[in-house]
């Protein structure tokens, strides 16, 4: 489903991704781990257009990530953002938020698929009447995340998804993540730094750091602790 092939991604003279390769299958679960600055949401965001300046190649689906369109892309593959107060607009109804997206593209009841996507992520329809800050954290990245499958994509790329979040509402929002992959059969890749998280998500992980790929494991490997590189181990045994 996702093909990344020695990505760099440079900002003036740094270096932000320093050939960066990896594949994520169909319905697949890939965690990205790592240190502040190591690259992760530059992947994310390159991947999905947001960066110009890059080298390498990435395929979405059978897509050229270079040459396909944006907004064809994003029927394809979304983002989700860490900070669910940021990335929801404070003046618009959650109900014009989720049918934006549907709205650019032209889809069909925009209404009536809001209610929808609200029921399938746990939120009553009447939910779309109300603003941003009427809402709970956990409640406004479900919205987030409502926003993010409104084209219908085959890919969530997650960024930090709940680390702006209380422990408790963590959980909920993760097991709403891993209900979705199941029933809409969707591919992820999280970024976190929270190696719990990772292991309770992602099947497969790469480790950066400063830019470059560390080593890629599977979840076995992480929970045993069966890690060749040193820096890996530092960070299991941080966390
Ligand atoms: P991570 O998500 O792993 O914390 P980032 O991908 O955000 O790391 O950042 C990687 C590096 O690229 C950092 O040194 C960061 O300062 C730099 N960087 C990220 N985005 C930009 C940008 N738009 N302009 C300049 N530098 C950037
Ligand atoms: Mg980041």
């Amino acid at each position: 489903m996702i093909s990344v092939d020695n990505l760099t991604v440079r900002f003036g003279p740094s270096t932000a991704v320093d050939d960066v390769s990896f594949t994520v299958a169909e319905g697949e679960s890939f965690g990205l781990v790592g240190e502040s600055g190591s690259g992760k949401s530059t992947i994310l965001r390159t991947m999905v257009g947001l960066n110009r300046h890059w080298t390498g190649k990435i395929t979405i689906n059978g897509q050229d990530a270079r040459t396909t369109r944006q907004r064809d892309l994003a029927r394809t593959v979304q983002m989700v953002f860490q900070d669910p107060y940021g990335s929801l607009h404070p003046r618009y109804t959650i109900g014009q938020q989720i049918a934006e997206p549907m709205r650019i593209n032209k889809l069909p009841d925009p209404f009536g698929r809001t209610g929808e996507l609200l029921e399938l992520i746990g939120l009553d329809p009447s939910f779309q009447f109300r603003f941003p800050h009427e809402l709970s954290g956990g409640q406004r990245q479900r919205v987030a995340i409502a926003r993010a499958l409104s084209l219908n994509p085959r890919i969530l790329l997650l960024d930090e998804p709940t680390s702006a979040l209380d422990v408790s509402i963590q959980a909920e929002i993760l097991n709403l993540l891993n209900r979705l992959r199941r029933e809409l059969g969707l591919t992820f890749v999280i970024v976190s730094h929270d190696l719990a998280v990772v292991s309770y998500m992602c099947e497969r992980l790469m480790v950066m750091r400063n830019a470059k790929t560390v080593e890629t494991l599977t979840r076995e490997q992480l929970r045993s602790g069966d890690l060749a590189d040193a820096y890996s181990r530092e960070l299991v045994a941080a966390s």
